[in-house]
């Protein structure tokens, strides 16, 4: 094989024949309770070649952003309250601890906690 034969290949086409042949994709990422292994199409494994992120988040059909920040957030969903003083309460939303995928976590941000949900502040 010489190299302009190897080159002649773009990275989809490699990707598409492989699909075509029966071939599936899975890719692995960090969550609350060890790795959690997710299957990619075509498509998202394109996007995993570029940035793994990106295609993780359109697995999750969520912002590569709230992907990011759903690890960030250590997977805990925040109560969007304000304390008394003013300040983003840090409590986490009810069952808002170790939420297991982003989108989830994106539904249940800035939701409120025990005490903000009872109508204390
Ligand atoms: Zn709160």
């Amino acid at each position: 094989m010489t190299q302009q034969t190897k080159a002649s290949f773009k990275v989809s086409e490699v990707i598409q024949r492989l699909a075509d042949s029966g071939i599936g994709f899975t890719a692995c990422h960090d969550g609350p309770a060890g790795m959690i292994t997710v299957t990619l199409t075509p498509g998202q494994l394109e996007m995993y070649w570029n940035d793994p992120p990106t295609a993780f988040a359109s697995v999750y059909g969520v912002s590569r952003d709230d992907y990011i920040a759903w690890h960030a957030a250590g997977y805990m969903a925040q109560c969007g309250n304000l304390t008394a003083r003013g300040r983003r309460c840090r409590n986490a939303v009810v069952d808002g601890h170790l939420v297991g995928s982003p989108d989830r976590w994106l539904a249940m941000n800035g939701g409120y906690c025990k005490i903000h949900g009872e109508g204390f502040s």
